[in-house]
């Protein structure tokens, strides 16, 4: 993930990988920059060599090595298409998207970098969901100071202005070890010291991340999120280093704002099953789908020999994310959505159902999803839940929603 988001977007084209999955965040980061990238290929780097022709078809996921001329004519024919029914999408996508039936739904854009507001504009996104903030910590040797930080999120916020950035707190590890930290050696990285567990262990770090983001909430409407979330202790903890920033800085007399609202991401099982005191604590759900599937289905995101296991529309997952909707609508607490599968129109006859409130992506699939809201009705999704509910398998449910909503999705 940190070459990818170094990536020299006017020289790199494209890329292949022999490892990696749909999921990881080397395929998020090449989406959000679109930059087409198959992954998991496992013999890429032996077949291909120097200066061979290559075609990387990132929708299909196909390479094809030396193509012949009449491919070629095919492909580019095929990239034309793409391109113009992306433009036509994103035609009309600055406006809001409200159902059939008139309720709104806010769709916002996640980043990793700050250039990419840019994106997020440009493809309708009325507001930032989630700020991957650890990125701006990744390739380099040391950690950014309070200023850096403060004036990267100052950019960000000034630009989103008057719509929200929601910051995401570092959420190092996992799949995003960067230089500075020295936990490289853990064998399971997804189940260690990762996220929010990192940060409490690095209060010195987390210090300064957390002050520039009070500073910076100045500019703005600034929320902030705490990532892997696994117990109630780590949010408490994690409100008392919020606190003790805003303590310090009001110390100084330094300018910055504490009304901000305050969440979790919601991406591991215990805190989907804690969800009802969670929630007394904090003014938003985050739901965190990319390590929700991960950690609850036991599917490494990383591995690209269980990436067709990785199904969002697992009744498992469709099981865990009623019991976090359900918990949101009677405690009152807005439930949102930034994992990957609220990227998909096919998606949202059960992301309505359930009641979300927001919803975050990928910045190029906001058109896609707004088209797809603008025909929905909400009675009729949430009529609809009951059924998705009874269902056995992932198949079951996907033949289910084209089966009911098929029509909805031919733009
Ligand atoms: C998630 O887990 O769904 C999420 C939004 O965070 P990330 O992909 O950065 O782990
Ligand atoms: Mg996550």
């Amino acid at each position: 993930p940190e070459e990818t988001s170094q990536i020299q977007l006017e020289r790199i084209k494209g890329f292949v990988t022999d490892r990696g999955g749909k999921a990881c965040h080397t395929s998020i980061i090449a989406r959000t920059l679109e930059i087409p990238a198959v992954q998991g290929l496992e013999h890429a780097t032996r077949i291909i060599h120097n200066d061979d022709l290559i075609i990387v078809d990132g929708t299909e996921g196909v390479v094809i090595v030396h193509p012949t001329e009449q491919t070629l004519i095919e492909f580019e024919e095929r990239q034309g298409r793409y391109e113009y029914q992306k433009s036509a999408l994103t035609r009309g996508s600055e406006q809001p998207a409200a159902t059939l039936d008139g309720i709104r739904i806010r769709v916002m854009g996640n980043i990793e970098l700050p250039e990419e507001v840019v994106s997020v504009l440009k493809y309708g996104g009325e507001g930032v969901g989630l700020y991957r903030s650890e990125f701006q910590y990744m390739g380099r040797p040391d950690f950014p100071t309070e200023f850096e930080l403060f004036d990267k999120y100052k950019d960000v916020i000034e630009v989103m202005t008057p719509n929200p950035v929601t910051i995401r707190t570092l959420d190092i590890n996992g799949d995003k070890a960067i230089a500075s930290s020295a936990e490289q050696d853990e064998a399971n990285p997804a189940l260690g010291l990762r996220g929010i567990r990192w940060c409490l262990k690095r209060p010195d770090v987390f210090q300064t991340h957390l002050r520039a983001i009070l500073k910076a909430a100045v500019f703005g409407k600034v929320r902030v999120m705490f990532p892997m979330i696994s117990t109630y202790e780590e949010l408490i903890e994690a409100k008392r280093n919020l606190d003790e920033a805003a303590e310090s800085l009001e110390k100084e007399g330094a300018a910055f704002n504490r009304d901000i609202e305050i969440g979790i991401l919601i991406e591991v099982p215990s805190a989907v099953i804690m969800a009802d005191l969670l929630a007394r604590e904090v003014d938003l759900f985050s739901i965190g789908t990319n390590d929700l599937i991960q950690y609850s289905l036991a599917i490494d995101r990383s591995n690209k020999s269980v990436t067709h296991l990785f199904q969002p529309l697992d009744p498992a997952v469709i099981r865990l994310l009623k019991m976090v909707t359900d918990v949101g609508r009677n405690q009152g607490i807005k439930i949102f959505m930034c994992g990957e599968m609220a990227a998909y129109p096919i998606h949202m006859p059960i992301l309505l159902g359930l009641g979300l409130d927001e919803l975050s992506m990928n910045p190029q699939a906001i058109p896609a999803v707004k088209n797809m809201i603008r025909k929905i009705n909400v009675q009729d999704v949430r009529q609809f839940m009951p059924k998705v509910l009874e269902q056995k398998t992932a198949n079951d449910v996907f033949n289910l929603i084209r089966d009911t909503y098929g029509d909805l999705l031919i733009t």
